[in-house]
């Protein structure tokens, strides 16, 4: 038999209905996608309603692969928790000499031991089982070191008795919501701040495959932008796994604004371009959002006025995960996902470069319409910033070799 090494608890299945052995399906191949691509020789299987990583035949772990299983699973969607299982065989003996290693995951927090039986034949009932291993658990730990707490412990020790062993484990958290894939494609409005990184997150984890795309201003704005928005592509993709982030040039398009309409509205003009491009890349993409990572009232341009006006232009809806958040709850979660590091290098982006002194708080939509009609080159410039986009491909936290060979059109992606 095959070891289980780690066991994995998904949810919201009650919610998806008929839904549920796709959405299983999915969440196998994308786990069983991301072992293969990390070289960790496990291997998913559904059993129970749960799923196990399996250890590969010939194919020993690499020390640290735990800490690796670690990283990708407390961030994977649709894992809701997981946990290191220790296996012993049927007799009371075999399962306390794991206590010790047990202790080394608790320690620090107050916890209490569950036991369930799958296998109701077992000497000892699941309340037995509960309490022999708990005072082998002390026993095994320096005194005063262990805290039980039956209500609002911080662990839970799980010790399962199945048909041919025990399984023991501490459930570790995970992020929930949906395997990538199950929810459709959107397109979504990559700066290289905090936000925009965050809100993709955020739609990832409800099973949207996000398309990011990131508009610069290149050359004339120095390349650090761009090169944040690649690192924070390449970050999300270990979320995501397949991933393809388009880079526009949009300086012509800024400079035909900045030159041809009244500055208080360049900025709601330029997110209205936004608006346009990324919608013109939804529907190639057959995606059917866009995502942006504003949050009401946060800057002057994001008010509820400009958005009206901002997403008329856009042909899809668009999802603003973040609009509700306060700066800090944002920033608490691009340092869970890892992505805080690069948001923070300081850059020059494409928005600072126009910034009007006093952007429009309010623009209302009559005003705005005729503004863009006295930018006569507006849908040429548009046109040609699609052509020429550069796509660049990662997979699993990695950027993927592009084929020169390759036609890079946005139909290819
Ligand atoms: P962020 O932290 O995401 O940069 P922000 O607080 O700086 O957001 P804005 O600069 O007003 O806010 O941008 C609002 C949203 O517009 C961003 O969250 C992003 O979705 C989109 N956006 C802004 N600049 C760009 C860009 N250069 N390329 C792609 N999308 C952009
Ligand atoms: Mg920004």
């Amino acid at each position: 038999m095959k070891t289980s090494r780690v066991i994995i608890h998904y949810d919201e299945i009650a919610l998806k209905g008929g839904k549920r052995r796709a959405f299983e399906d999915r969440l196998l191949s994308n786990l069983n996608a991301c072992l293969k691509a990390r070289n960790l020789p496990l291997r998913a299987r559904n059993a129970w309603g749960r799923i196990f990583l399996e250890e590969l035949e010939n194919a020993p772990l690499p020390p640290d692969w735990q800490q690796q299983v670690r990283a990708v699973l407390s961030l994977f969607p649709g894992v809701a928790n997981f946990g290191f299982v220790e296996v012993a065989a049927k007799d009371m003996e075999a399962l306390e000499a794991l206590a010790p290693v047990l202790v080394r995951r608790v320690i620090g927090h107050t916890f209490r031991v569950t036991a369930r039986r799958t296998d109701k034949r077992f000497a000892l009932k699941s309340f037995e089982i509960e309490r022999a291993f708990a005072a082998a658990m002390f026993r095994a730990a320096p005194d005063g070191a262990l805290k039980a707490a039956m209500r609002g412990y911080e662990r839970e020790v799980h010790i399962e008795v199945l048909a041919e062993e025990i399984v023991v484990y501490v459930k570790e958290p995970g992020i929930g919501g949906l395997a990538v894939g199950s929810s459709g494609r959107a397109v979504s409005l990559l700066s290289a701040g905090f936000d925009s990184p965050v809100a993709s997150f955020m739609l990832m984890k409800r099973g949207v495959t996000v398309f990011p795309v990131h508009f610069h201003s290149s050359p004339l704005v120095s390349d650090e932008a761009l090169e944040a928005a690649r690192d924070l592509a390449q970050h999300l993709s270990a979320v995501q796994g397949r991933l393809t982030l388009a880079l526009v040039p949009v300086l012509p398009i800024q400079q035909h604004i900045r030159d041809h309409a009244p500055e208080h509205l360049r900025i709601v003009l330029l997110r209205r371009s936004f608006m346009r491009l990324a919608s013109r890349q939804a529907e190639q993409l057959r995606a059917l959002a866009l995502i942006t990572g504003e949050s009401v009232g946060q800057v002057a341009s994001q008010t509820l006025e400009n958005m009206l006006v901002i997403d008329a232009a856009a042909t899809l809806p668009v999802l603003r995960p973040l609009s509700g958040l306060n700066k800090r709850e944002i920033i608490d979660i691009a340092r869970r996902i890892g992505t805080e590091a690069v948001s923070a290098r300081p850059c020059d982006d494409t928005c600072s470069l126009f910034l009007p002194k006093a952007p429009e708080t309010k623009a209302k939509l009559k005003q705005v319409l005729a503004a863009e009609q006295r930018l006569p080159q507006l849908a040429a410039l548009e046109r040609a910033a699609l052509e020429q986009a550069e796509l660049v491909r990662f997979a699993w936290g990695r950027e993927l070799e592009t084929d020169p060979a390759e036609d890079t059109t946005r139909e290819k992606r």
